[in-house]
């Protein structure tokens, strides 16, 4: 078993696409980025590479490389994923965590954690999705960006 941890933040910016874990999420902003934004999947991508000894998302997908420009978050997790097994390693268990004071994102997170297995090619058992507040305290607390934790276990 190896283990690994990502963790991402992007800054909110009003009238941009709102899309977590590869969901679009109904919101007044959304978040600046080169790609979509998806600071989850960004999170739980790294967390994989990290756990294959593989370099991190801002190396294989550089933010300079207008391939990436507006992509998808869910075809950088895939690439990753694809990396990964050619290491001979299969994701175990996924667990992200998304720090967002706003919007609530208690209603999405079944279709969160659905679209994350999808890009990932596991059962959706494998992958747990959750959110918190930080009770108004720093960045997210203020509302100027959204954060996001994953770890994740592969398996040999
Ligand atoms: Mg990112």
């Amino acid at each position: 078993m190896r283990i690994g941890h990502g963790y991402d933040v992007h800054r909110t910016a009003p009238g941009r696409r709102l899309v977590l874990c590869g969901t679009e999420i109904e919101c007044e902003f959304g978040l600046t980025a080169h790609s979509d934004g998806d600071v989850a999947l960004h999170a739980l991508t790294d967390a994989i590479l990290g756990a294959a000894g593989l370099p991190d998302i801002g190396r294989l997908f550089p933010d300079t490389d207008e391939a990436w420009k507006d992509a998808d978050s869910r075809d950088i997790l895939r690439r990753a994923v694809a990396m990964v097994r050619e290491k001979g390693f299969e994701p175990e268990y996924a667990d992200v965590t998304i720090i967002a004071e706003r919007p609530k994102l208690a209603p999405y997170i079944e279709k969160m954690r659905d679209a994350a297995a999808g890009a990932m090619g596991v059962d959706p058992s494998r992958v747990n999705v959750k959110a918190t507040t930080e009770e108004k305290l720093g960045f997210t607390g203020c509302g100027e960006g959204i954060a996001a934790h994953a770890v994740c276990l592969l398996r040999e």
